[in-house]
């Protein structure tokens, strides 16, 4: 099995704030985070596919058709918006890396499969900072948001 990444960026805005709490208890779980004027992140996506390569072209996905895909799925929807706000897949949602993985895996992941035949969506790692970042291998790998309690869909 070969694994292929393709990487990309885009810039946005978000607050971590839940609005079923006080100011006092969001500036003591998010800190500076919860600063009502927002602030931003350069975030970075890997997309990593895993398959086996064409005969016919040594491709598992065509690395062009795969950062197009990305480009209109993703990176249109959030590169200079505002997570909270702006973007439709994350209303109502808490917008940390967390959350916002889970929903880039929701939307790629079968868009992948109908791109490829020979190649699977394996893993999304998500970079906010420097040195903050998470990787997602979807729910049957091993990571199960159930277990861990979601709580991530707030009545707004
Ligand atoms: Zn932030």
């Amino acid at each position: 099995m070969i694994y292929i990444s393709r990487k990309e960026h885009f810039n946005a805005a978000h607050k971590l704030y839940n609005p079923k709490w006080s100011e006092e208890k969001n500036q003591q779980i998010f800190g500076e985070c919860s600063n009502a004027n927002w602030h931003g992140h350069n975030f970075e996506l890997i997309v990593t596919v895993r398959g086996k390569p064409s005969e016919e072209t040594g491709f598992i996905i065509d690395l062009k058709e795969l950062s197009k895909l990305i480009q209109e799925e993703i990176i249109e929807q959030l590169d200079h918006k505002n997570l909270n706000l702006d973007v439709e897949f994350m209303k109502g949602k808490m917008a940390t890396i967390e959350v916002l993985v889970q929903e880039i895996w929701n939307i790629l992941a079968p868009a992948i499969n109908q791109l490829s035949s020979n190649g699977e969506l394996f893993k999304l790692t998500l970079t906010e900072t420097k040195s903050q970042f998470v990787e997602y291998c979807g729910n049957d790998r091993g990571y199960d948001t159930k277990s861990i309690g979601s709580g991530q869909d707030l009545d707004l």
